[in-house]
């Protein structure tokens, strides 16, 4: 085996989390006290202080430098929907011999005070205020990344104003993380439960993708400046299916995906599925699944690493939730649990009677949770993109229901071999034989795959996120209201007098208030809007009208009451969530300015220049019936005028909502007349591009850029 060749096998055991300052690594370079300190301070149980910090720090640096870092970041995730981070290198001033020290301080590690005027604050901080903190957050490891810059420690931090406004993902994450970790200890508690000391939010996303060639997308301006085509006629049927060409895409995106696994693998991410997708191009990655804050920061990363390696490879990954209308979109699944430190999930059935009856009133309250906050599940699942996968033409409807189907039965079975409780499947009805339950409606198919909310076993699997949003913001909402289930239910409990008689009852009560939420049917289907709007479950279509869940006083109160959210900071993000509306579109409609005028038109009329001089010169070589020419020359000039005057509307038009304010006004103004204006433009290109001949037509078509990868 020559050496090239060996060093591209290697043994994942040996490369998994070696570029993160992980649990071993600590261990082994932190002096013992200072290590149990820190894991104290991890589990919640200590505060941080200076003199500990300043050794983790020094540690942290060395083990950095053999990794070759100069440079170190605190590594956050402001409004903006990616990570953010400013780089300083670990060099002091030089010393009198010429030479340098490598230096890293405690405070420099907890502390960083990055310039942030320029992050979207929503009003929480006017620019002149430009104060903004990132505080370390020691429960998501440090890691190294190795890249064109060199090496960097990236450091993950919570970034927050002066006064303590969350202006990131990150703190209302880890807030939310010790509001269902207090009520759910509360709740096992209850249960008998005295010896786990936390629960933790586990999250498994799977994260779909597009991958195309790159030569290809620089040729693109809509998918450079927006991460989807904004013209683009259906490729003609049949071409996707050539086998040979078939080979050759798996072995390119093959490599890709091993480099990709390789990347993520050192930077202890545990990427472990991957499989193409429904879509020609589209693909799929799932890691093993984490603590909700670090699965969140590793979603991250997996995002970033996607994107990279594919530069290398001559490939672009695409992260758009619909880079091409009429092709299936791209998602992500959140996979949801809640878990003990000492291993027992909350969603798993158990196998004692005692756990099942747990189990039976944490999957209600979880249907209560559901139920009552379902505007706030489909607000957090909300971005620009996303809007073309729920409740579009193309897309199913965004109303969200809770599948139970087959796997709650396998949870009452095992309550039966308890001894504990007998059930029954008849009809389409589940009976339980528990007569505090109310029976179930069953689905007689064991998978659901049109359902947003799904029970699969021991998880609850969110499917309406975007493939390119952060995963934080569902989590916080799913956190959240589980607590705020858990806390009403302790309520109730912790005051019986007969605990077994209350605990039945509140089963029962929550189960029967909420089964409303309980859809096993084809949740795509027409009947099921309907059914859904006749038990009055909210389907809102647009991020636009999602946004104000937001901030209801419903909302408020929830998130005021477990410290997750202030009114200020929910407003805030309301604010924040038009102008992005607002900003993503106005770019889409510039971009189809540029593209249409610079690109499109001029195409067009050199095709029919084409068109008309060959109609005289067949003309003048013969008498030959020139009504072909004629009648292409006639419709392709009528598509062109179409194009020209439908530009000029979305000119006028985009001016126009760029003079509105920005807030709820400009964004409806984007979504109901912009958004129109384009569709308006797109219609006549799309026909003709199929008209006009391939060799002039200015870009890629999509033939081209999902089938030929
Ligand atoms: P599917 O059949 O839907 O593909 P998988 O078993 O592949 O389901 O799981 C998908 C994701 O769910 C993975 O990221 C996996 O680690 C995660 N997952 C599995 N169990 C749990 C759990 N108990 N809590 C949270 N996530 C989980
Ligand atoms: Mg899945």
């Amino acid at each position: 085996m020559s050496m090239e060749k060996s060093s591209e096998y290697y043994n994942v055991a040996d490369i998994f989390g070696e570029n993160v300052f992980n649990d071993s690594v600590m261990r082994e370079r932190l002096p013992k006290k200072v290590y149990q300190r820190l894991k104290d301070i991890i589990r919640g149980g200590k505060e941080l202080d200076l003199a500990t910090a300043d050794v983790i720090a020094h540690e942290m640096k060395e083990w950095a430098i053999e990794k070759g870092a100069t440079h170190y970041t605190h590594w956050f995730q402001p409004l903006t929907g990616v990570t953010a981070e400013k780089h300083d290198s670990f060099i002091t001033a030089p010393m009198e011999n010429g030479k340098v020290l490598m230096s890293f301080s405690g405070k420099e590690l907890i502390k960083g005070e990055p310039d942030a005027s320029s992050f979207p604050s929503g009003g929480l901080r006017a620019t002149f205020e430009a104060r903004g903190y990132t505080a370390w957050d020691c429960t998501s490891p440090a890691f190294v990344r190795q890249d064109a810059a060199g090496a960097t420690l990236c450091i993950p931090t919570a970034f927050c104003s002066y006064t303590g406004e969350a202006l990131d993902q990150k703190t209302p994450l880890l807030r939310s993380m010790e509001a269902v970790n207090k009520q759910a200890l509360r709740l096992i508690r209850l249960f008998g439960n005295t010896s786990s000391q936390k629960v933790t939010a586990s999250v498994g996303p799977e994260q779909e993708y597009f991958i195309v060639d790159r030569e290809k997308y620089l040729k693109r301006k809509d998918l450079i400046f927006t991460g989807r085509t904004l013209f683009g006629a259906m490729p003609p049927k049949g071409q996707e299916m050539d086998d040979h060409y078939f080979g050759s895409i798996r072995e390119r995106i093959a490599a890709y995906m091993r480099d990709v696994n390789k990347e993520l693998w050192k930077l202890g991410v545990s990427a472990k599925t991957q499989h193409n997708e429904v879509a020609p191009a589209q693909h799929e990655l799932a890691p093993i699944y984490d603590s909700a804050n670090v699965a969140v920061d590793h979603n991250q990363l997996v995002m970033e690493t996607l994107k990279k390696v594919a530069g290398r490879h001559g490939l672009q990954c695409l992260l758009h939730e619909k880079p091409f209308a009429g092709v299936n979109g791209s998602g992500k699944h959140n996979n949801w649990s809640i878990t003990t430190d000492d291993g027992i999930n909350l969603l798993d059935p158990g196998v004692t009677p005692h756990e099942n009856f747990q189990f039976l009133l944490v999957l209600t309250c979880m249907l209560k949770a559901v139920d009552i906050h379902a505007d706030l599940l489909r607000e957090s699942a909300a971005d620009v993109g996303n809007d073309h996968r729920l409740g579009a033409n193309e897309a199913p409807p965004a109303i969200i229901s809770v599948f139970l189907g087959e796997q709650l039965e396998d949870v009452l079975t095992q309550l039966i071999s308890t001894g504990e409780a007998t059930h029954s499947i008849k009809g389409s009805k589940l009976e339980t034989g528990v007569k505090t339950l109310p029976d179930f409606m069953k689905d007689a198919t064991d998978r659901n795959r049109t359902s947003p909310f799904a029970f699969t076993g021991n998880k609850f699997e969110f499917r309406m996120l975007g493939s390119q949003d952060s995963i934080a913001q569902p989590n916080v909402v799913l956190n959240t209201i589980v607590a705020e289930a858990f806390a009403e239910a302790c309520d109730v409990l912790e005051n019986a007098d007969d605990f077994e008689l209350a605990l039945h009852d509140l089963i029962k009560k929550n189960a029967t208030e909420h089964q409303k939420i309980v859809f096993n049917g084809n949740g795509y289907s027409d009947e099921w809007v309907e059914e859904a709007r006749r038990r009055g479950l909210p389907n809102i279509k647009s991020m636009v009208d999602a946004i104000p869940a937001l901030n209801t006083e419903k909302s408020v109160k929830l998130f005021e009451k477990f410290g997750v959210f202030t009114k200020a900071e929910l407003d805030s993000r309301v604010e924040i969530e038009y102008e992005t509306y607002a900003k993503e579109i106005n770019i889409e409609a510039k971009a189809m300015i540029d593209i249409a005028g610079k690109q499109i038109i001029p195409a067009v009329i050199k095709y029919t220049t084409v068109l008309a001089n060959s109609i005289s010169a067949v003309k003048a070589a013969c008498n030959a019936d020139v009504s072909a020419q004629t009648e292409l020359l006639t419709e392709v000039s009528a598509l062109l005028a179409e194009t020209r005057n439908a530009l000029t509307k979305l000119e006028q038009i985009t001016e126009e909502g760029s003079t509105i304010g920005e807030g709820r006004e400009q964004a409806v103004f984007y979504r109901d007349h912009v958004m129109a204006a384009m569709e308006a433009l797109r219609a006549p290109v799309d026909k003709l591009e199929m008209i006009v001949d391939k060799d002039m037509w200015p870009m890629p078509s999509y033939g081209d850029l999902i089938f030929e990868v």
